[in-house]
């Protein structure tokens, strides 16, 4: 068995070597080498402490992640490579950090505190690859299980719930059964785990590909996470959709979720979608979803009420009011869920190929959508006489021309149409 090592891993582990230490890559980077996929970062373990660690790397820049749990991250060729002091820990009554960490000379006691046996191997090029717990046949058969008992270590760490349906969504995998019924019974824990830990696993999990499974098969788990919209979850529910009702049942809404881009905003939106505004700030509220994430779903959210715009100048209004990105994010949603709905609604969704084009080319030629598009200034429209508010109307009383088509984006053409104003 030889596994993939980046350079720098390669590195480092040479670097323990030199020292009399075996050091592995562990953990996700171990999975995905062994999975032909590119690790996103990579860990290593060692039996060092982390004093001797820095010690080892005193020619490195070291960071100090969080050395009481016996993290450094020493970098390498500018790249962060994350050392962990082989450890067992305890359970984690404060639902955030274990009580207590205890470093072990030994890796397999390493890789018994980790969550899922295909997370708990670890390969070093001389020794091989370290796998305690059956990691290698669990990902050939696409399988995600606990390390030991699932109801234990759900307990121990009720995130680890969460995190199964991540990587289940992420790699594609079931969850094995034992795992996947001890999911089912003890998903309220997760009422104690630290909002930021959900919204990280959420995250990642939402953008997972295998959505649709995890979201028909694990329900009651998204039912407890957002008890606002549980009931669209459970039962069909009508949905204000681009101006229209829709009738959308739990697996259509689900489908749409996993067929939108996998952008946690629009997925999130999606999942929301029968949600009032107020409900679904909420939910972004109680699990912390950063501004800027929360903002774009509201907006979107907002989006959505409108019809499909029939002509350019429809699209323009709607980018005026809403920016670029919402639009495209509506688009991006409206074209999800008619691939959802297949035939149904034609008479909405028939609108959505033209919108599509007239987007695209508002965008590509920049064409005005909005005041400071047009290539006249408040300065040039008081030139002409106009004072205070006024000056703001005839540039809205331009835009709208514009728009229209009815005069050309002209700064001659502007002024003079400009004249033709009157207050009434
Ligand atoms: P990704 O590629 O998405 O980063 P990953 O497997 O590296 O996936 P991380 O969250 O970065 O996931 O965690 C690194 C490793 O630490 C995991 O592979 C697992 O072995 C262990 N681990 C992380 N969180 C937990 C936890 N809550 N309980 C037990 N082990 C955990
Ligand atoms: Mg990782």
């Amino acid at each position: 068995m030889k596994i993939y090592l980046s350079d720098e891993v390669k590195t480092v582990i040479e670097q323990f070597a030199a020292y009399g230490y075996t050091a592995y890559a562990v953990g996700g980077c171990a999975r995905d080498s062994l999975l032909s996929a590119t690790p996103k970062d990579w860990d290593v373990c060692s039996p060092a402490t982390p004093e001797m660690t820095k010690e080892i790397f005193k020619d490195f820049k070291v960071i100090d992640t969080g050395i009481r749990h016996g993290t450094v991250t020493v970098l390498v060729n500018d790249k962060p490579i994350e050392i962990t002091t082989f450890r067992t820990e305890g359970a984690y009554s404060d639902r955030r950090h274990p009580d207590f960490v205890s470093f072990t000379a030994d890796i397999a006691e390493d890789l018994k505190r980790r969550d899922f046996t295909i997370n708990a191997m670890a390969y070093n090029p001389a020794m091989g690859l370290v796998d305690i717990a059956g990691g290698q046949e669990d990902l050939k058969n696409k399988l995600i299980r606990t390390v030991g008992n699932a109801n234990e270590r759900f307990s121990e760490d009720p995130l680890r719930i969460l995190r199964a349906l991540r990587f289940s969504a992420s790699l594609g995998f079931k969850i094995e059964n034992k795992t996947a019924e001890s999911v089912l019974t003890l998903y309220p824990l997760l009422g104690d785990i630290a909002a930021e830990r959900i919204f990280a696993e959420l995250r990642l999990l939402l953008c997972g590909e295998n959505l649709y499974y995890v979201l028909s098969e694990f329900t009651d788990v998204f039912c407890f996470l957002f008890p606002e919209i549980s009931h669209s979850f459970k039962d069909a529910n009508t949905c204000t959709f681009f101006g229209e009702e829709m009738n959308l049942s739990p697996s259509q809404i689900f489908e749409a979720v996993a067929a939108v881009k996998d952008v946690f905003s629009l997925r999130a939106a999606m999942l929301f979608s029968a949600a009032s505004i107020s409900d679904a700030e909420k939910i972004a509220l109680r699990l912390r979803f950063d501004r800027a994430t929360t903002g774009r779903i509201l907006n979107l959210l907002e989006a959505v009420n409108n019809p499909i715009p029939t002509d350019k100048p429809s699209m323009k209004r709607l980018i005026n009011s809403y920016g670029f990105e919402t639009v495209s994010d509506y688009l991006l949603s409206a074209e999800a869920l008619s691939k959802v709905l297949k035939d149904g609604y034609a008479d909405i969704f028939g609108r959505l190929v033209g919108a599509r084009v007239d987007f695209e080319e508002i965008k590509q030629k920049g064409e005005a959508v909005e005041i400071k598009d047009l290539h006249v200034t408040g300065n040039d429209i008081k030139k002409l006489g106009y004072k205070g508010t006024e000056v703001g109307r005839v540039l809205s009383f331009l835009l709208d021309a514009v728009i229209d088509g009815r005069i050309q984006n002209k700064k001659q053409d502007l002024l003079d149409f400009a004249r033709r104003y009157s207050s009434d």
